[in-house]
């Protein structure tokens, strides 16, 4: 069963944070989650569903509507976010090797995924603390003096895949957190566990009590009471076409505003002359076996085709599967 000693993130259960508080799922239902290397589980996690989700969006609707954090200037949002970049960079091990246990990816891959997470916090940092406050738009009149203001949505919903959990949260928390947006994050019910420990680190970089929920539990349930929930002013959701179409859906009839990253069918295209040395053609084999296989080709922009011209086509696919046969699966360290 679940090892506490080495994966304290478990934080017995209580994964739910809403209001400020850490919270078990309403129902007391739980989750293991599983090592993909192993098929074991090593920690566990609140299974919630729509009452845990009401909860949360209240929450966030509160600290929207009669907290602080939409109207403080941007630079003291911005120092928020520079330092849970700051935080990210100090827990980069231990969030790294989270991050490959639960998603079964490499160690150097989790690492560097933590990189690019702390990179996010910095450069939505940067975006809107270096903004004008409003740009002045000729209205074609002097009589008329017409401003573009940009102001947070609201209560953002934020739906995430299991293959990148944190970086792909991240995209989504960061810019959502520097507009002066509250949130509800829902990771994917099987690769949750960085999402909640970056939660710890919000709180630990100084974001105001309420300004961040997340529900770990299912699409069907969370994510779809977090789709159509009323007090939700937008969705914001990265995963497959069939849960992104049902995601539109839900949201149709509150008229919220939707963005939906959903998969992809990436060409690798070879010309011949890209292969003209020895060297060239070495890198492009790399290239092409990288493209389709990295994260077990688990990526929404994995190079799933390959489209080679002809003269170089059987040598090219030749080496091509030569290579493919060595790589090794197994544990991500
Ligand atoms: P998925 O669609 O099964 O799940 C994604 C998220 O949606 C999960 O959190 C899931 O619980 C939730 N969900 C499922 N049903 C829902 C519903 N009815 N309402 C609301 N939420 C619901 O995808 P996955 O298997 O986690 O991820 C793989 C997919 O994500 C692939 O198709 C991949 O191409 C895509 N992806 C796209 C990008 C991108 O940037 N475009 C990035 C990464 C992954």
């Amino acid at each position: 069963m679940a090892d506490r000693t080495e994966h304290p993130e478990q934080r017995d259960h209580r994964t739910i944070h809403a209001g400020g508080e850490w919270l078990e799922a309403v129902s007391g239902a739980t989750r293991e989650i599983l090592d993909p290397a192993d098929g074991r589980p090593f920690a566990v996690v609140a299974e919630g569903d729509e009452k845990d989700t009401d909860l949360a969006v209240a929450a966030a609707r509160t600290a929207f509507d009669e907290g602080d954090w939409p109207h403080i200037p941007v630079v003291e949002r911005a120092a928020v976010l520079h330092r849970v970049a700051d935080l990210l960079v100090r827990d980069r091990e231990r969030l790294g090797l989270l991050e490959s246990r639960d998603a079964g990816k490499t160690l150097e891959e989790g690492r560097v995924d933590i990189d690019c997470v702390a990179d996010a916090f910095r450069y939505f940092a940067g975006l809107v603390a270096t903004e004008a406050p409003g740009r002045v738009v000729d209205a074609g009149s002097p009589d008329i003096h017409s401003v573009v203001v940009h102001e947070p949505v609201g209560v953002c919903a934020l739906i995430t895949p299991w293959n990148y959990p944190l970086l792909q949260a991240s995209w989504k928390i960061a810019p959502a957190l520097a507009a002066g947006n509250t949130f509800v994050v829902k990771p994917s019910e099987i690769t949750p566990l960085t999402t909640v420990a970056l939660i710890d680190l919000l709180i630990e970089a100084g974001l105001p009590s309420g300004v961040a929920g997340i529900v770990t539990g299912p699409g069907h349930t969370v994510g779809a009471r977090l789709a159509e929930h009323p007090d939700v002013d937008l969705v914001s959701f990265t995963g497959g076409l069939v849960s992104g179409t049902k995601v539109a859906q839900a949201a149709a009839p509150t008229v919220k505003k939707v963005a939906l990253e959903l998969g992809g069918k990436n060409p690798n295209v070879v010309f011949a002359d890209a292969c003209a040395t020895d060297e060239a053609f070495d890198t492009a084999v790399d290239q092409a076996l990288n493209a389709a296989f990295i994260h077990s080709g688990q990526v929404c922009s994995a190079g799933s085709r390959l489209i080679v011209e002809e003269s170089v086509r059987d040598r090219f696919v030749a080496e091509l599967a030569h290579r493919a046969e060595k790589i090794r699966l197994g544990r991500g360290t």
